[in-house]
């Protein structure tokens, strides 16, 4: 029988929760207030650095090594700023610089552009983790960093890796032990509990690549290191106060679902609810890990606990607002009927693609997919379908679903909109939108 650590726990911060070096000021802060026992706790790239290293990437591949040293050098010098600010001890500096510039290193060791990608954009989990540890430890926390490669395997399918979800555990154990040791405080006012910090988004392939599972990945490492730890819970720490029934961005009057079934919480994520990364429920359901969502900045704000609710519908409508989707339509180049035979190489090509669908339909000689916007995704997709089909793309479409409203609801919100395409079922209606020009 495996032993049971009923107290360790998992917390999530995202970009924006260390965006600056108050934003970290505030994380330590939550972390003495409301974590009492061993923690691990994942940070994602500071503010937009994941974005930043994808321009240095772009950067790299079309005009060369000394340009995309400059753009680096702009990275590196904002988090050597926040290192100061922090009065963070000063070999953080070397540090921060070694993490970027190796990553560079690395980067041009590779041929394949995707694990070239992989290697450079897994530096800003590692400098923002670095900052966290580095600010941590000046505060006496009991602290220790962790690469999470170490944990996560994945195979070699770069910048969409997939997590070879039933070694977690196994790998876990290091960092069990780890959590379970003996803290001593170094004075009686020192926080006493044990933090690991480490990385969300990467993992390793077996033949000893970084990888990254794609986009807002982090989520998705938090609830696999939760299983890895046995964790009672995962707390995902977020600017919103827990899942809103819609973007308070789009809609005015939100409100917090306070509990929500992890099925719901599924298919609200794989319909678009950012909130979310769709992959994260599916490791937490199996072990019945609670998920709780809350506000890093309001502190007293509703939290969202997303558990076993069977039946539970919530007791608002959902609505998700997805906006700049694709259309790709497509069918076979000599105009005959879409078979089956045509969809296996179209899902094949999906597949490697690494798009991940929101709507799909078909007729007798079209078959439509809708996604979000990635250049990069749709290059490979289309090009994988070069021969023996021809492609239509629509751009800057919004993708509308509503769960649990009325037809009425929906009819009003998409007023004075084309609608392209729509879907129903007894509890969701989608709609496909386009501006009317
Ligand atoms: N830093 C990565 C991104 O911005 C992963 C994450 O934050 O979840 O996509
Ligand atoms: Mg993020």
């Amino acid at each position: 029988m495996q032993n049971k650590s009923p107290l360790f726990s998992v917390h999530k911060f995202g970009g924006a929760s260390v965006v600056d070096a108050d934003a970290v000021r505030n994380v330590a802060k939550i972390l003495i207030t409301h974590v009492d026992s061993p923690a691990v706790v994942v940070v994602s790239a500071m503010g937009k650095t994941t974005n930043a290293l994808e321009k240095v990437f772009s950067i790299l591949n079309s005009k060369g090594i000394i340009e995309a040293q400059t753009e680096l050098s702009i990275i590196i010098s904002s988090h050597i700023q926040i290192a100061k600010e922090l009065e963070i001890d000063l070999e953080i500096e070397e540090t921060l610089r070694d993490v970027f510039n190796s990553a560079l290193d690395e980067a041009l060791e590779h041929e394949d552009v995707d694990a070239r990608y992989d290697a450079l954009v897994a530096a800003g989990e590692f400098a923002s983790t670095r900052i966290l540890e580095g600010y941590l430890r000046k505060l006496s926390f009991y602290v220790e960093w962790w690469d999470v490669r170490d944990v996560i395997s994945t195979d070699e399918r770069h910048r969409c890796a997939r997590v070879d979800e039933g070694s977690i555990f196994e790998k876990g154990e290091a960092l069990r032990k780890s959590l379970s040791g003996a803290t001593i405080a170094s004075s009686d006012s020192s926080p006493s509990q044990r933090i690991i910090v480490t990385q969300g988004f990467i993992g390793r392939s077996s033949n000893g690549r970084t990888t990254t599972l794609g986009r807002e990945g982090s989520d998705y490492s938090a609830a696999l290191l939760a299983r890895a730890i046995e964790s009672k819970e995962v707390v995902i720490w977020k600017d919103v106060p827990g899942m809103l029934n819609a973007d308070p961005k789009v809609f005015s009057n939100t409100v917090t679902v306070t509990e929500l079934d992890y099925e719901e919480a599924l298919e609200l994520s794989y319909y678009g609810a950012s909130v979310i990364h769709p992959r994260t429920i599916k490791p937490l359901q199996n072990e019945g890990i609670p998920l709780y969502l809350r506000s890093f900045i309001d502190l007293g704000s509703p939290i969202t606990r997303v558990g076993f609710y069977p039946g539970q519908k919530p007791s608002v409508p959902m609505y998700i607002s997805r906006h700049n989707v694709v259309r790709l339509s497509l069918g076979p180049s000599d105009r005959s009927f879409v078979g089956e035979d045509h969809l296996s190489t179209v899902f094949g090509a999906l597949n490697s693609s690494g798009i991940h669908i929101r709507m799909m339909q078909n007729s007798a000689i079209q078959f439509d997919l809708v996604f979000d916007e990635d250049s990069e995704k749709l290059k490979r997709f289309v090009g994988a379908l070069e021969k023996g089909f021809w492609t239509k793309t629509t751009k800057a479409l919004d993708l509308l679903t509503v769960r649990h409203g009325s037809e009425d609801l929906i009819t009003e919100l998409t007023a004075g909109r084309q609608v392209l395409m729509e879907q129903k079922c007894p509890t969701t209606v989608r709609r496909l939108l386009a501006k009317v020009s």
